[in-house]
């Protein structure tokens, strides 16, 4: 199959035409302007009047000469030229040429420059030389080409007639045959010019004939005779039998038409198979415009000046300028002038070198309203010659970021008093000892917990306590010195870090100081309230040399001010642990509990709400001691933590709860997964993952019924090492939940970085919600960003209905809470999810 030359595509009709334009006047006259077309060797004269070109006359037309009127010759041109004359512009691509050519049948036409100046003449021949002949001629042969009805006439006969026959015959050469020499001539359109030239007509026509004949045999190659052609600068070739009979001429004219036509069928052909492309690609474009206005991203689509050429619906959407106002201007209707100038060199430079850029960058709608986008611009360059486009994509992720900064704000502040929370106390204390350590110098920890504030709680109800702790907090922030922290801890806990202390006496008189503007009366709407404060203190470097032991002993000596009636501080003093004797006991009941297998599991149901299926279980675990009772976890966990029990006690209830999903396997109850809780100590310091597996083996459970619920705090001492585990069960096949989430440390870097399938909302959050105060945003904010990361959700300590209302009405639909069930022993339990099953089927 034929390709049209690439190469081609940029020729211009200027490279292909003949300079060699040959012009003459009207009145010239034929014998005239024969001679000069002979002398100058072209086969064309134009013919021009007062400069403008009114007709052309060709070697071709001297077959349309009737030789036999007297001194025709003599005639102005102007009575045989033809007229008017196609001209095409010089710079015309030789494409375009082509389909000239092929869409109105010339085979010359005049090449005129912007001016309508005649530069040149081009042939349809030399467009075809250009895409190289061989191509077309080597598979051909003479045979199919040359015609073989060429008129035989005698020596004798004249030029009048033989100019006769070729005009009447349509032919451009005829044979003549000499019987007297037994030789055989041609004379061809080129002999009536030079004829022509002479201005007379000889008697015979021998005299004008070529002989002897240059033949070529039916079987030679068109490239074979064209090359002949060329050498010998003629125009016919006679072709002879093997046996030596002329059998018809072959004309350049013949081979060219012939070329022609099948250039013209491959044109064809190849303008089909553009069109097909065409269609397809139109068929893509369709395609991609659907997705491009179906997107939710917004997209805007650039040329390399930055002119904006589309825009989609999303984009619209989300700034608020329609298709109109932004097509044809830039993107710098977008400016929030937020960013400088470096920023946006960064951009490009990155563009240029990588083709891409992403982050995040602020940008202003229509209405004036900042709003913060995550960007990815891409250039788009479809080939060499192409100008480059870019598309640049958005999402609007200033909601995001809102609940990012809330939920950020909530990783080091109490939301409720606004004051440093947990944390971020620890964070200054460890700060503060380092400084103090290096300093030599004294710092305290305050313990404060106002007296009875439960009262002020159960009387007057949570409104009220919270406002109260507002303004505790308000008055005791008087006191606070720049370097100094106050914090609230939870309830009506607070602690002070007081840095530069210069006695222990100081630390005395403040202590008085807070316990004296506490007695004022607070006045909250419509009720008057006195309260005390109880406050201890512990001093480095005598009460403890690390932050844990500090607060400890604040805490300690705090107790002790209640003990001695409240209202009162107290410094710690090391006998004050005494009252840790208790703690004694317990510890040894612990230890021996493993033993004595004192130890229990009982179950709570994780339920979605949409339809009451139970879609998880959680294991508690419940110590039964003789003496001391049903202990709570939260009292004993810790415990176990200090004396490493833990990590046998997790091991114990991970074996017991493989067990438990087998058995559950077994009878055919659907109970989801069942989590179980992992101090924050296993997870970096035992090694879990091979407790885990061994649990499963020995049960022959699938690690896909087991869930794993780790806190925050598992994290802080060693990120790597726990998502090293995390990422290791996870490779199990086992869930993750991230327990308690709200509390203290949520920062968000951790959701991205492990493995969490799902988020716990602690308790304490939704204990308040829907109607205390910042809470419920709170629980939205989360919510808002779970679903972003696409964590699961599950909501801890769901009570009533309302609070399970506003939960399932922001998207947050697994419940677990006294609302379906408190957790329960087994027995219990398989009652309580059989009856819920049957329940759900019913
Ligand atoms: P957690 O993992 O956040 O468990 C939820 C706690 O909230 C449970 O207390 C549960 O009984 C209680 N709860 C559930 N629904 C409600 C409700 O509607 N209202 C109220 N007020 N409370 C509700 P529990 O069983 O006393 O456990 C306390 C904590 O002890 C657990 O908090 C967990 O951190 C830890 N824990 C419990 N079992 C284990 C265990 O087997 N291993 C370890 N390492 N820790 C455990
Ligand atoms: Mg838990
Ligand atoms: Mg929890």
């Amino acid at each position: 199959m034929m390709v049209l030359k690439s190469s081609n595509k940029m020729l211009t009709v200027a490279d292909l035409m003949s300079k060699n334009i040959l012009s003459c006047k009207p009145e010239t006259s034929l014998l005239e302007a024969a001679n000069m077309m002979g002398n100058r060797n072209v086969s064309a004269i134009f013919i021009m009047f007062k400069n403008k070109l009114i007709g052309v006359w060709t070697e071709a037309d001297c077959a349309k000469l009737d030789f036999s009127q007297p001194k025709f010759y003599q005639q102005a041109i102007s009575n045989f030229m033809s007229s008017p004359v196609k001209q095409v512009q010089s710079t015309m691509l030789t494409s375009e040429l082509t389909v000239l050519f092929h869409n109105y049948g010339f085979r010359h036409l005049l090449v005129v420059d912007e001016t309508n100046t005649p530069q040149g003449v081009v042939s349809l021949s030399d467009v075809i030389k250009s895409q190289g002949l061989e191509h077309y001629l080597h598979f051909r042969l003479v045979d199919k080409s040359y015609n073989a009805n060429i008129p035989l006439l005698d020596a004798s006969d004249s030029m009048t007639l033989v100019a006769k026959v070729m005009r009447e015959k349509r032919v451009n050469a005829v044979l003549v045959e000499n019987k007297t020499l037994k030789q055989k001539g041609i004379i061809t359109e080129r002999d009536l010019l030079n004829l022509l030239k002479k201005g007379e007509i000889k008697a015979s026509c021998w005299e004008s004939a070529g002989w002897p004949l240059l033949t070529v045999k039916e079987t030679t190659s068109l490239y074979k005779a064209y090359q002949l052609l060329e050498i010998r600068k003629i125009r016919h070739l006679v072709v002879e039998s093997d046996d030596l009979e002329v059998l018809g001429v072959l004309s350049l004219h013949n081979i060219m038409s012939d070329i022609e036509v099948a250039y013209m069928n491959e044109l064809e052909m190849v303008l089909e198979q553009r069109d097909v492309a065409l269609k397809k690609s139109q068929k893509n474009l369709f395609l991609a415009k659907k997705i491009i206005n179906a997107s939710l991203d917004g997209i805007m689509i650039t040329d390399s000046s930055s002119t904006i050429l589309q825009v989609n619906p999303a984009f619209t959407a989300l700034t608020g300028y329609c298709e109109k106002e932004t097509i044809g201007q830039t993107p710098r209707i977008l400016n929030s002038g937020h960013h400088d100038k470096q920023f946006h060199d960064e951009m490009w430079q990155s563009l240029r070198k990588e083709g891409v850029w992403q982050g995040e960058i602020y940008n202003k709608k229509k209405n004036g309203e900042l709003f913060l986008e995550w960007l990815t611009i891409i250039e788009i360059k479809e080939s060499e010659d192409e100008d480059l486009l870019y598309a640049a994509i958005f999402s609007d992720i200033t909601e995001r970021k809102k609940a990012e900064k809330r939920i950020t704000a909530l990783a080091y502040f109490d939301e409720l008093t606004h004051l440093p929370n947990r944390r971020l106390f620890s964070d200054r204390l460890e700060m503060a000892l380092a400084t103090a350590k290096r300093d030599d110098q004294i710092l305290a920890v305050m313990f404060l917990d106002l007296d009875h504030f439960k009262q002020v709680n159960d009387t007057l109800g949570h409104t009220i306590g919270d406002l109260l702790l507002q303004q505790v907090a308000s008055r005791l922030e008087k006191y606070v010195k720049a370097g100094d922290t106050l914090a609230r801890l939870g309830g009506d806990e607070f602690t002070l870090l007081l840095t530069e202390v210069d006695e222990v006496n100081d630390i005395l008189d403040f202590a008085n100081q807070l316990i004296l503007c506490l007695e004022e009366r607070f006045k909250i709407q419509e009720h008057e309230i006195s309260i005390t404060t109880s406050i201890g203190a512990a001093v480095f470097p005598d009460d403890g040399s690390d932050s844990d032991e500090l607060l400890k002993h604040a805490d300690v000596a705090m107790y002790r001010s209640k003990e001695l009636g409240r209202n009162s501080f107290q410094l710690y003093k090391p006998e004050m642990n005494a009252r840790s004797l208790e703690r004694m006991l317990m510890e040894k009941k612990l230890s021996k509990a493993l033993k004595n297998n004192s130890f229990e599991l009982y179950y709570q149901p994780k339920v979605n709400v949409l339809n009451s299926q139970v879609v998880g279980v959680e294991a508690l675990i419940r110590w039964h001691d003789n003496e001391l009772g049903v202990v709570s976890p939260a009292s004993f966990i810790p415990l176990a933590e200090d004396l490493g029990l833990i990590i046998d006690l997790d091991i114990w209830v991970l074996n017991q709860a493989c067990k438990q999903i087998n058995e559950w396997m077994e009878t055919g109850i659907e109970f989801g997964r069942i989590s179980v809780n992992i101090s924050a100590l296993h997870l970096t310091k035992g090694n879990l993952v091979l407790a885990v597996q061994n649990s499963l083996t020995v049960w022959q459970v699938p690690a896909q019924f087991l869930e794993i619920e780790v806190t925050e705090t598992s994290f802080i001492s060693s990120m790597d090492e726990a998502k090293k585990v995390l990422k290791a069960l996870k490779a199990l096949d086992v869930h993750i939940a991230l327990d308690d989430f709200g509390t203290g440390y949520s920062a968000l870097s951790y959701l991205t970085q492990l493995p969490i399938d799902t988020i716990k909302i602690d308790a304490s959050f939704i204990a308040k919600i829907p109607d205390e105060y910042g809470n419920s945003q709170i629980v939205k904010a989360i919510i808002a960003l779970a679903q972003s990361l696409g964590l699961e959700l599950v909501a801890e300590g769901v009570e009533k209905e309302k609070q399970l209302r506003f939960l399932q009405g922001i998207g947050c639909n697994i419940i677990q809470g006294y609302f379906y069930s408190k957790a329960l022993p087994k027995k219990e339990f398989n009652h309580f999810i059989t009856n819920q099953q049957l329940e759900c089927e019913a």
